[in-house]
């Protein structure tokens, strides 16, 4: 019987402790990070194309 003092999960990203409020993550930053990789999955597709009106620097966003 082994009870561990944290049963709550690590962050999938980076395995700190996991943020209720960003479940599996630990941070809004890791949960940016794994949205990252899913856009780059999602759009592996090369855009020519660029929106304009939108133009939108990672990075430079505040919450
Ligand atoms: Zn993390």
């Amino acid at each position: 019987m082994s009870t561990d003092e944290t049963p709550r999960g690590k962050c999938v990203i980076c395995g700190k402790p996991q943020d209720a409020k960003f479940k599996p993550f630990c941070s809004k930053r890791c949960a940016d990070v794994d949205l990252n990789r899913w856009f780059s999955g999602a759009y592996a597709i090369p855009a020519e194309e660029e929106s304009p009106g939108e133009l939108d620097s990672p990075g430079d966003r505040k919450d």
